[in-house]
């Protein structure tokens, strides 16, 4: 097995993204809200199905209000999940990376180059 490290790029939907409610149909964990890697995906995904199984035990008989139930939770918390991974994204390798990155561990300014 070759030592190189092997670049892939990181995709995901705008922070945001949401999607007009679809009978019978939702998405948990990153097919809902794939973002970069910042910690939290794991435990967004579970968090999704828990909700979502509360919505459902919560409304047995319909279960498009127990989908719209999970939605007005999960969309606003993955938003603003997405925005602080993003944020991370941009101090990890953004253009004033890895200043930026110094910065976040020691609280100081340092130079751009
Ligand atoms: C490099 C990296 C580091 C990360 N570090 C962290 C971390 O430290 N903490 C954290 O909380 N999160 C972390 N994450 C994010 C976390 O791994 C994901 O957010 C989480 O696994 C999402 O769970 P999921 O169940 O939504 O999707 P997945 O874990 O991707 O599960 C989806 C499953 O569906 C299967 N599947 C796909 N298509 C089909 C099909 N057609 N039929 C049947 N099965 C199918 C896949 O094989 C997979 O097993 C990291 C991610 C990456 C890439």
């Amino acid at each position: 097995m070759c030592g190189w490290p092997n670049p892939l790029h990181l995709h995901g939907p705008p922070v945001g993204h949401s999607w007009a409610a679809r009978a019978g149909v939702t998405l948990v964990g990153d097919a809902a809200h794939l973002m970069p890697p910042a910690g939290d995906g794991a435990n967004l995904a579970m968090i999704d199905g828990a909700d979502l199984g509360l919505a459902v035990a919560a409304h047995p008989d319909d279960l498009d209000a127990a989908i719209a139930t999970y939605e007005q939770t999960m969309f606003p918390r993955s938003a603003e999940a997405a925005s602080e991974s993003a944020a991370m994204q941009e101090m990890l390798y953004g253009e004033n990376a890895p200043h930026s990155l110094v910065e976040f561990f020691t609280g100081a300014a340092t130079p751009a180059n």
